[in-house]
C-alpha cells in the first residue's frame, strides 16, 4: 500500500511581530534582573542564591515523587506477592516480574524484580496498581550511575525494610495532616 502524506497548511511563523520583540525584551529583562541582583548580592556576602550540593541540599517539595522501591516486611520477605499488576500498570514497561512458588501464607513471591530506572518517570501507577501496597513512591531521587547497568535495579536494592520508609504520603501526612 502506498503512503499516504497529508499537506497541513500552517500560516507562516510571525516572527518578526512586534509582539515578538516585545517578548524577547522581556525575556532579557527577567534575565539581566536576576543576574544584577545576584551579582550584587555576591558583592554583600549573600550566597543564598547558591546551593553547595551536596553538602547543602534543596528543601523538596512535600508533593515530591521519587523513586519506587518495594516494602520488606519484619521477617525479612517483600510484600510483594508477585501478582504482576505494577507490571502491567507501567506505561514505560520498566518493571520486570518472575514470580516462584512458596510455602508460606503467601503463596507466591517474586524471585525477580527489576526496575529499569533510565524508563522510570517516577509516575505513580505502579504505587496506584498494586493491592498489597507492596511497591511505593519513595523520596528517593539521587540515583544516579556511571553506567546504563547500575540503573537496572533489582530486587535486593529495591528492598526497603517498612521501619524505614517514609514514602510521599508519610511526608504529606506528617505536614499536614492529611
Ligand atoms: S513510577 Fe511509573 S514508570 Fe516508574 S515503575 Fe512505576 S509505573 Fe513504571
Ligand atoms: S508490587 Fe504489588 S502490584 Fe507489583 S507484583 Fe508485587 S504485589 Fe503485585
Amino acid at each position: 500500500m502506498a503512503v499516504q502524506v497529508k499537506k497541513v497548511l500552517r500560516p507562516p511563523p510571525q516572527i518578526t511581530s512586534w509582539r515578538s520583540g516585545l517578548a524577547i525584551i522581556a525575556g532579557l529583562w527577567v534575565t539581566t534582573r536576576h543576574l544584577i541582583a545576584n551579582l550584587f548580592g555576591f558583592i554583600r556576602g549573600r550566597q543564598d542564591f547558591t546551593v553547595y550540593y551536596p553538602e547543602q541540599r534543596f528543601l523538596h517539595a512535600p508533593a515530591l515523587r521519587g523513586m519506587p522501591v518495594l516494602v520488606q516486611m519484619e521477617n525479612g520477605r517483600e510484600r510483594c506477592v508477585a501478582c504482576g499488576l505494577c507490571e502491567w500498570a507501567c506505561p514505560t514497561s520498566c518493571i520486570c516480574i518472575f514470580p516462584a512458588e512458596t510455602d508460606s501464607e503467601v503463596e507466591r513471591y517474586p524471585e525477580i524484580f527489576d526496575i529499569d530506572m533510565t524508563r522510570c518517570m517516577f509516575c505513580g501507577l505502579c504505587e496506584e496498581a498494586c493491592p498489597e501496597e507492596a511497591i511505593v513512591m519513595s523520596r528517593q531521587i539521587e540515583i544516579s550511575t556511571y553506567s546504563r547497568g547500575g540503573s537496572l535495579w533489582h530486587k535486593e536494592d529495591l528492598l526497603v525494610p517498612e521501619s524505614r520508609l517514609r514514602t510521599r504520603i508519610d511526608f504529606l501526612r506528617s505536614q499536614y495532616g492529611r
